[in-house]
């Protein structure tokens, strides 16, 4: 069940499953933005000016000290308890309503930023979540990244989660966000030309060769799973990237998942946090980048498989691969280890800390409230009405 709710200021807040209910607190218009998008004529590619992120809270909170976590309930952006909750980013880099750029090579900085909170609890993550939980996160992503997609306004929709302060994570309460872009960033267009290339020269799909090759590949494989290939990539810029990827054909983006691709996402994704809390004595901390095919002529684009690409910037337990001037200046990344040697590691710790524990999945569904938002006055939360999936019993 979803409950959707406004902030004073207009931005959306969603609370699923059960909840509580207090006034939401007055946040104000607050400064006028100046964000917008500025077009760096040398690369040909857009640049996102957001000054006010320089005031959103810098400093980490522990991962045992909920009292100041702005996350937590009882705290700025949820004053109330819940199970499960997404909000629009206070301090964002791309807006619906984006102001007028300056004059100027600029653009407005169309779009949305969003928190997805995965569970009320201070301290946990991907690894650790309750089935129902874990399950309610990927029916979350399916929700969310559904409505962001159904807007014309975006070209590209991006689920991610930074993992602790080696990714620069400022909050350790277990959350991701969602980018919903204007316009095609470049990384993203380029797979769609490599895509595109293969097929007008093969008339295949490159990523089913390359779901064929990662699974004729042993050596690079961390673990099995019906529905997704868990590999170190062949060709892996970061020494412990992980890439989960769908092996069906036409499963494009998360709202193509089928009850099984569901449950098998969820565990495939809990198995690669797993291994990498195996992998030393701290928890690895990670890019976690979920791939939906973008918009291509208002279509999801040809020939492109769902996946979650996991880059931690570790390359040893107390060494961290920097982003340097090679990478930056050039984009050829230098992998100091082989791909084949870090997928036997993360295997390897994974088998050493016994696998993965046993979880039941639960298939969890969103159902929409009928409360229309508020969009000028703060709201009151009231009691869902149902929330229940039929066929489970699971709540959303
Ligand atoms: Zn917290
Ligand atoms: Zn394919």
């Amino acid at each position: 069940m979803r409950t959707d709710l406004r902030h004073d200021d207009g931005r959306l807040l969603s609370v699923y499953g059960e909840h509580g209910s207090a006034d939401l607190p007055t946040f104000g218009a607050g400064e006028p933005s100046q964000l917008h998008l500025r077009h760096d004529a040398l690369t040909d590619t857009w640049v996102g000016v957001s000054p006010a992120r320089n005031s959103r809270p810098l400093t980490s909170t522990p991962a045992t000290a909920a009292s100041s976590c702005p996350l937590c309930p009882g705290g700025p952006e949820i004053p109330f308890g819940y199970e499960a909750a997404v909000f629009e980013n206070r301090f964002p880099t791309l807006v619906a309503d984006a102001p007028t750029p300056p004059p100027g090579p600029t653009a407005p900085s169309t779009g949305r930023c969003e928190v997805v909170l995965y569970t009320s609890e201070h301290v946990g993550s991907l690894g650790t979540l309750t089935g129902e939980q874990l399950a309610r996160v990927v029916a979350i992503w399916a929700d969310r990244s559904g409505a962001l997609w159904a807007d014309p306004a975006h070209r590209h929709v991006l689920v991610f989660e930074n993992r602790g302060e080696d990714v620069g994570a400022t909050l350790s309460h277990p959350h991701g966000q969602i980018y919903a872009f204007g316009h095609l960033p470049p990384f993203i267009a380029g797979r769609l030309d490599a895509l595109a290339k293969h097929r007008a020269e093969h008339d295949t799909c490159l990523t089913c060769g390359v779901v064929a090759d990662d699974d004729g590949a042993p050596d690079r494989q961390v673990a099995q799973n019906a529905s997704f290939t868990i590999n170190v990539p062949y060709a892996a810029r970061w020494p412990y990237e992980v890439h989960v990827r769908a092996r069906r054909h036409g499963l494009s983006r998360l709202g193509d998942l089928t009850t099984d691709e569901r449950r098998d996402l969820a565990e495939a994704l809990r198995t690669v946090v797993h291994a990498y809390d195996a992998l030393y004595d701290r928890p690895l901390h990670y890019m976690m980048t979920c791939m939906e095919a973008p918009s291509v002529d208002g279509a999801p684009a040809a020939d492109w498989h769902l996946a979650f690409e996991f880059a931690p910037p570790a390359r040893a337990a107390d060494r961290l691969k920097i982003r340097a001037s090679v990478e930056t200046a050039t984009g050829l990344f230098i992998n100091d280890t082989l791909p084949e040697l870090t997928a036997t590691h993360l295997a390897d710790a994974l088998t050493s800390a016994g696998g993965v524990p046993d979880l039941t999945i639960p298939d969890v569904i969103i159902t929409h409230g009928l409360q229309e938002p508020d969009h000028t006055r703060p709201a009151r939360v009231t009691t869902p009405t149902a929330s229940t999936h039929a066929n489970t019993g699971a709540r959303s």
